[in-house]
């Protein structure tokens, strides 16, 4: 009863949006998309920036906050998305009913802004396309309104805010400026309903490198009763609910003595995800041919999440064209021949956080699976992916985005 009404509710909303636009293209605009020309910088913005971290050895991820935020409401009726500000960071006014807090109706996105160590000048975004991308998605699977926003308009509000704060940016490399695009629901309303009115914000953080002295290869767990997804799910949408029910299953994992989790599904133990990140695994094949296949779980079946920096591995090695690429299904049983054969080459996790983080042990029923870490196509993706995200290397047409 409770679902037929939200996606009746749903479906009404997304009609509605459909009338609007269609009648705008004839008479006058009243549902506005994001607009970064009518992006505004409130006047009283002063730079706090004596209070950027003088020791960026310190630096921990997520903890200090740059001097503005940006931020672009949603309303609903005719409203539309409004004019987009760029205000001091402060904390938030909602409504005690607004639905975010009490359905989980919010999303986010995670990129990173680079800064060239031979020029404090060169500031780049690595293909922030497919983040923008990824955001409408993750807005759609939440039916909230807005979700065809355009995509170049908010990666030119984002480009402002980060000009604005740019001496925030750490400059050397493996420091840069963590981006937190977030969408909240600000609808003041308890009744299960796809949300009316909700509100985009972008804060940003300096940050260090995730392995400040070298990599640290990771004990991996698979033995968990928990699942972090499944197909029809919202594995592929980044929402913080996929978040919350993580925390225990990871905090059981640490008391015992494992770094992360390796997600998998189902009654043949396919892989999906390392924590929060996607995983590859770097094969000899099984054939005796001496062909390598490197192997990440597939997106078809719904329950991955769409990372940028494993679309960018899987183009980088089809690029190279040294051995395959495949995105298909692979189960721990397949991992742990492999392993036993000596097939096994490397397996890493791929993210924006730490671009690449190596594999060395998986526990599956009880005993560990062990891989050779860290690898030279781990080491090899690192320096590239890192290379072109600082415009150190030149990657492919659009990947590095100067703002
Ligand atoms: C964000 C995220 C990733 C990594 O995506 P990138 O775009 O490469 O940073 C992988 N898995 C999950 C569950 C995530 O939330």
């Amino acid at each position: 009863m409770m679902l037929q009404s939200s996606l009746s509710r749903c479906f009404m909303s997304t009609t509605r949006s459909t009338i609007t636009k269609n009648k705008s293209a004839t008479t006058t605009a009243t549902h506005r998309s994001i607009s970064s020309a009518q992006l505004t910088i409130s006047s009283d913005s002063p730079n706090n920036n004596n209070n950027i971290p003088q020791n960026k050895q310190d630096l921990q991820f997520g903890k200090v906050f740059s001097s503005h935020m940006l931020q672009i409401p949603y309303k609903g009726g005719s409203g539309g998305w409004q004019s987009p500000e760029i205000v001091p960071f402060h904390d938030l006014k909602i409504s005690p009913a607004a639905s975010s807090l009490h359905y989980g109706l919010q999303c986010f996105e995670g990129m990173k802004a680079y800064k060239s160590v031979n020029d404090s000048n060169d500031i780049r975004l690595f293909r922030p396309q497919l983040n923008m991308k990824r955001l409408s998605n993750s807005m759609d699977r939440l039916c909230m309104p807005g979700s065809d926003f355009d995509h170049e308009e908010l990666i030119e509000c984002i480009a402002k805010l980060v000009r604005l704060d740019q001496d925030w940016i750490p400059t050397e490399e493996g420091y840069s400026l963590y981006i937190r695009p977030t969408v909240i629901s600000t609808h003041p309303y308890l009744g299960v309903a796809a949300p009316d009115e909700i509100l985009l914000y972008v804060i940003t953080c300096p940050v260090g490198p995730y392995y400040p002295s070298g990599f640290a290869p990771v004990r991996l767990t698979a033995d968990t009763p928990y699942v972090r997804a499944w197909p029809g799910g919202t594995g592929a949408a980044k929402v913080g609910g996929n978040y919350a029910g993580s925390m225990k299953p990871q905090t059981d994992a640490s008391n015992r003595g494992y770094s992360q989790i390796l997600w998998v599904f189902g009654e043949e133990e396919e892989i999906t995800e390392v924590g929060a990140m996607n995983v590859f695994f770097f094969l000899e094949k099984e054939d005796g041919s001496k062909g390598r296949e490197l192997v990440t779980p597939p997106l078809t079946r719904g329950d991955i999440l769409p990372g940028v920096t494993r679309q960018s591995i899987i183009d980088l090695s089809k690029s190279w064209g040294e051995f395959d690429v495949v995105e298909r299904s692979i189960t721990l049983p397949e991992v742990r021949k492999a392993a036993s054969e000596g097939r096994l080459i490397e397996a890493f996790g791929a993210g924006t956080a730490a671009v690449v983080t190596p594999i060395s042990h998986i526990e599956h029923k009880g005993s560990d699976i062990e891989i050779p870490a860290t690898g030279d196509l781990t080491k090899r993706f690192f320096s590239d992916l890192m290379g072109i995200q600082y415009g150190r290397i030149e990657g492919p047409e659009g990947w590095s985005v100067k703002i």
